[in-house]
């Protein structure tokens, strides 16, 4: 036996097409700190190693930290499956840098890689909101390859057919989330008169960041900026970067 997965409540803030739990914002049922104790104490009789949270949202259970807490005391690994959105609003905003104190490995379901069809999958806004909370655990080092903080996405079919196989999926959630080889990502692109551009198309078609001078430039605004894309993205983006940084296919 390696792992104990207890599902600590189906109260969920969200109320998906495809959960198999039912979860949602009226079910009641949730786990006490009496039966989370008796799971511990399991844990540590028979040496199990990981205890793997889900729920229903698992946040949403009051005992929640004290579970992760304990079994953190006890030495054991802990794997949690969150729905992501919970994780920057008032409450419960101080989340992730808990889970990166206790080196919670995250399983945050995402049901597609496009907004459309995760957001009729689990409602108006979500895909937005999850990806704003992920950009959040990648500033505190999860998926990040030296942190050892891991975080997963999981995808959810939205009807009853069988998903892809994992590997084409993974690989095109890496294409469409991540975009790590266009040159805008590593590169900055100085015109002849000393202006800044994200890279050499925006230079031609004039589409500058700001600040906009090499004199005034800070790095840190730099890392920061939103970078001006519009329409020959689409081309760059494709083939994995432009021709000049990234791959001809
Ligand atoms: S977030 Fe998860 S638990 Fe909540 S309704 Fe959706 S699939 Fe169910
Ligand atoms: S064309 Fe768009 S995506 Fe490609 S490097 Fe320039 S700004 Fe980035």
């Amino acid at each position: 036996m390696e792992t104990m997965q207890i599902n600590i409540g189906k109260i969920c803030n969200l109320s998906c097409k495809h959960c198999h739990v039912e979860a949602g914002p009226n079910r009641t049922e949730s786990m006490t700190q009496n039966t989370m104790a008796q799971c511990l104490q399991v844990m540590a009789d028979y040496d199990i190693k990981t205890l793997d949270i889900t729920g229903g949202a698992p946040e949403l259970n009051p005992n929640f930290m004290w579970l992760i807490q304990e079994a953190a005391h006890l030495r054991r690994h802990v794997m949690l499956r969150t729905n992501l959105t919970l994780l920057d609003k008032p409450g419960y905003n101080h989340l992730p840098e808990f889970f990166a104190r206790n080196r919670v490995e995250l399983v945050s379901s995402l049901p597609y890689y496009s907004s459309k069809d995760a957001d009729r999958q689990r409602g108006n806004g979500v895909f937005q909101n999850s990806i704003d909370v992920l950009r959040g655990l990648n500033d505190l080092g999860y998926g990040q390859e030296k942190s050892g903080l891991k975080l997963h996405l999981a995808y959810n079919p939205g009807g009853a057919f069988l998903p892809a196989p994992q590997q084409a999926i993974e690989a095109d959630y890496r294409r469409v989330l991540t975009l790590s080889n266009p040159m805008c990502r590593n590169q900055i692109s100085v015109s002849w008169d000393g202006y800044l551009y994200d890279c050499d198309f925006n230079q031609m078609l004039g589409l500058p960041f700001s600040p906009r001078s090499i004199s005034k430039l800070c790095l840190a605004d730099f890392q920061e900026r939103q970078i001006c894309v519009n329409n020959h993205c689409y081309a760059c983006t494709a083939g994995s970067g432009s021709s000049c940084g990234g791959t001809v296919v």
